[in-house]
């Protein structure tokens, strides 16, 4: 038997923007525990904001798990929270809002600030660093500084090795600014991996001493960057029917539920999505071929395989929770495909 060191990993219940919880327990196991194996787990939801101080347990119910690339015999546990019946889900509990469906695919583009005293890393005490412009994809120390390139390539490391699929970094337009990839098949895929490589990352920059600044304006508003997260989605029929009728009536559907995007797509989305600097404004839905500045940008590919692939939501913030994000897009797609069969038995 083997000692193995379980992290229950949850989000509380903080709004507008949950913070990922996690605390160990050591349980032994002939191998690696196969999902099954672990069990549910409780917590004091009073001091989470799950819950009031009378009766204060909540329950994790672990939905996936991966090995921790970082500990010896480590699992990172991801888990939802449940009432203490262990069934019904918690209020914050978004993941469990997501419609099952196999065949939707997301990918996200987390962009992210590091942050050190306050300030992004690399900003001078007083004043700010030279413009923007070398930044983006950019190299040399006075460009990305000492630390950060070997803070994203141990994360990159740590998320392979944890079977997060990772697709890709990238240095931002700001200094001190990155962006990561993750894709995944499958309604909750993406999100769930998305939260767990959030949670590497913040794990990982404890020994720097450096944080991670998600606020999609941190710099308020000034010309540096903001951060966005954008979602780029596919479902099974969007990849394999398509058509011109059928994305323009899912077009009219996202204007249709432009409030209720917003409302999951992170807060302060209103200082980021000016129309300037490659954003539309955040209370006007647009989408455009090739369009860095629409709400919903459609790929080139995507026309020419007459109207068929995936499209890109510009709109969603760094500080988005994935979970929410993926749940509305769907719920936005189903009412369009729900309408199209409709109309096709008629
Ligand atoms: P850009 O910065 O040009 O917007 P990125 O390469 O950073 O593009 O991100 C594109 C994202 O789109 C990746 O996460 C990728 O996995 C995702 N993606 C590609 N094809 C699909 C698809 N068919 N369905 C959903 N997401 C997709
Ligand atoms: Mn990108
Ligand atoms: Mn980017
Ligand atoms: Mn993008």
């Amino acid at each position: 038997m083997t000692k193995f060191k379980l992290e229950y990993i949850w989000l509380d219940g903080y709004e507008p923007v949950p913070n990922l919880r996690g605390k160990t327990q050591i349980k032994e196991f002939e191998a690696f525990p196969t999902l099954e194996q672990l069990p549910m787990w409780g917590f004091d939801g009073s001091s989470t904001k799950q819950a009031e101080g009378g009766s204060s347990d909540c329950m994790l119910k672990p939905i996936r798990h991966f090995p921790d690339p970082a500990r010896t015999n480590g699992v990172l546990v991801l888990c939802e929270v449940m009432m203490p019946d262990g069934v019904t889900p918690h209020v914050s509990n978004k993941r469990a809002t997501i419609l099952d469906d196999e065949g939707a695919w997301f990918g996200f583009e987390q962009e992210y600030f590091f942050y050190k005293n306050g300030r992004p890393l690399g900003f001078p005490a007083e004043g700010y660093p030279a413009p923007q412009g070398p930044y983006y994809c950019g190299v040399g120390a006075s460009n990305v500084g000492p630390v950060a390139r070997q803070i994203v390539e141990e994360h990159l490391d740590l998320c392979l090795a944890a079977g997060i699929n990772h697709e890709g970094i990238n240095s931002e337009v700001a200094k001190g600014q990155w962006e990561f990839q993750i894709f995944g098949k499958g309604s909750k895929k993406a999100a769930d991996e998305m939260w767990m490589a959030r949670y590497l990352l913040q794990r990982l920059c404890e020994k720097y001493d450096i944080d991670i600044e998600y606020h999609c304006k941190p710099l308020g508003d000034t010309d540096w960057n903001g951060s966005g997260m954008h979602c780029n989605f596919s479902t099974e029929h969007m990849r394999s029917v398509g058509g011109k009728a059928y994305f323009e009536a899912l077009m009219a559907a996202f204007e249709k539920n432009l409030d209720a995007h917003i409302a999951v797509y992170g807060p302060d989305n209103h200082m980021r999505l000016t129309g300037k600097h490659e954003t539309a404004p955040w209370n006007k839905f647009s989408y455009g071929v090739a369009d860095r500045g629409a709400s919903i940008r459609v790929p080139h590919s995507f026309v020419k395989n007459g109207y068929k692939g995936y499209l890109e939501d510009r709109r969603p913030n760094s500080q988005g929770n994935p979970y929410e994000i993926a749940s509305q897009v769907l719920k936005t797609i189903a009412s369009v495909e729900a309408a199209d069969e409709q109309s096709a038995a008629a």
